[in-house]
């Protein structure tokens, strides 16, 4: 995705203000950009898609606004000086029913309107839909939202419920912070007909749900399993890297559940159907706040470090409650692994069509299985810790990983890393001499 992100500043912080009105409904939006020039700027992009543009200014002055493509190219009266501190206002008319596709586990992204308001679910490139940004996943800043609803509707938010205000007409206006920095496609904003479900994880740490009216009852089963999840992952991985964290329950056929920070977004299905199901796409997402929310992917052709982490603890947990065994797992994955290197491309090389494609997913847990294997348990377990801790708040990326499980591990890794991550053949399992890849077929 070469044009995701944009040089030459730093985004400070985003506010955005959302003037909701209705279901599938244009509504008046402000998005402000605090920034510093990293080089002196006489000119710069931002990615923004769709909506209609009403206006941009920069500190206050109008500047010059043009459309190319998925870039909004801003040329400001004066030049901002490199070092510079600059707040660009862009107003615009959003269009909240604007979404893509891929053909792959992201399927539908964008805005995903729901029966009442709307959820949104912006990975990969989808951020740029919903407010101008440096849309690239390395690239986070805080995010101050406030969203004005109608009477009945609430509206949530990334972070933490700072407060509501009346507005005229009975209407509400929520802002919410992000507290922590945060990569536009992990944004997460949400209006509907809700209920605030509290609760409390490990040490204490807030829990809190946000569920359609109808669906508080049926959901709770699954959803008050978010404490042992948290429990069962600080065990492995350390303490919980952010303030707090719920579980936004989708009301939508949208199959697909997002790692949003600090509120995951589960799709209402999930949550109804079979526990062994239902506790797997739990824990993926909870697991994803430490590798992928946490530690965000210096580019996306490392998304098998987020992925492939989620997918291994998520079957690891699965393994012990009721779910397949994690070895048939990786067999069964193993089997298929240079078929999906021919499809979809080795773990650490996907191209834009093939990033989400379960190379990425299960693919990529077998590549963390395989260094379990390689160097044991407990080498394999410090790795982890020392990655979730090393680059905590971070981007990271593929050689960061080799190079510090060598260094953990006290071996150079990098000749037993690097085939398995690149090129076209998947090398033998070590201690399973009779596991076999299935021939591939064109
Ligand atoms: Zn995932």
């Amino acid at each position: 995705m070469p044009l995701a992100g944009n040089g030459g500043y730093t985004v400070r912080r985003y506010t955005l203000d959302f003037d909701w009105q209705a279901p599938r409904t244009p509504f008046a939006a402000v998005a402000t950009v605090r920034a510093t020039a990293t080089q002196a700027l006489s000119r710069f992009d931002l990615d923004f898609a769709g909506n209609t543009l009403r206006g941009v200014t920069v500190d206050g002055a109008p500047a010059a606004a043009v459309r190319d493509g998925d870039e909004l190219v801003v040329t400001p009266g004066r030049p901002v000086p490199r070092g510079g501190a600059f707040t660009v206002r862009v107003a615009y008319t959003a269009d909240p029913t604007q979404g893509r596709h891929r053909d792959d586990a992201i399927q539908d992204y964008g805005w995903v309107p729901t029966a009442d308001g709307t959820i949104v679910c912006a990975q990969p490139d989808g951020a740029r839909m919903i407010f101008p940004a440096n849309d690239h996943p390395s690239l986070r800043a805080p995010v101050t939202f406030r969203i004005t609803t109608p009477p009945g509707l609430s509206a949530v938010a990334n972070g933490r419920l700072v407060g509501t205000d009346r507005r005229p007409g009975g209407r509400t206006r929520w802002t919410y912070d992000s507290e922590q920095p945060i990569a536009p496609q992990l944004v997460q904003m949400a209006v509907g007909r809700f209920r605030f479900v509290d609760s409390k994880g490990p040490h204490g740490l807030p829990v809190r749900d946000v569920v359609p009216d109808g669906l508080v009852t049926d959901t709770e089963a699954y959803r008050s399993l978010t404490p042992e999840h948290l429990t069962w992952l600080e065990q492995r991985l350390g303490p919980y890297p952010f303030r707090r964290y719920g579980v936004l329950v989708g009301d939508t056929d949208l199959p697909v559940a997002l790692e949003t920070q600090s509120l995951s977004v589960v799709p209402r299905d999930d949550l109804l159907g079979d526990r062994v199901d239902a506790e797997r796409n739990l824990v993926h997402e909870l697991t994803h706040h430490w590798t992928g929310d946490s530690v965000a992917v210096r580019r996306w052709s490392d998304l098998w470090l987020s992925e492939g982490h989620a997918r291994y603890y998520e079957r690891l947990y699965s393994d012990t409650h009721g779910g397949d065994s994690l070895e048939d797992a990786m067999r069964a994955a193993y089997e298929q692994h240079d078929q999906w290197r021919h499809d979809e491309g080795a773990p650490a090389e996907p191209t834009e069509a093939t990033l989400f494609k379960v190379m990425r997913y299960d693919g990529s847990a077998l590549v963390l299985y395989a260094l379990r294997e390689k160097v044991g348990a407990e080498a394999f377990d410090r790795i982890e810790r020392t990655w979730v801790t090393r680059y905590r708040g971070r981007a990271a990326g593929t050689a960061d990983f080799v190079a510090l499980a060598s260094q953990v591990a006290g071996e150079d890794l990098t000749p037993f890393l690097k085939p398995w991550l690149y090129g076209a053949h998947t090398p033998p399992m070590p201690g399973r001499p009779d596991w076999q890849v299935d021939p591939v077929e064109d």
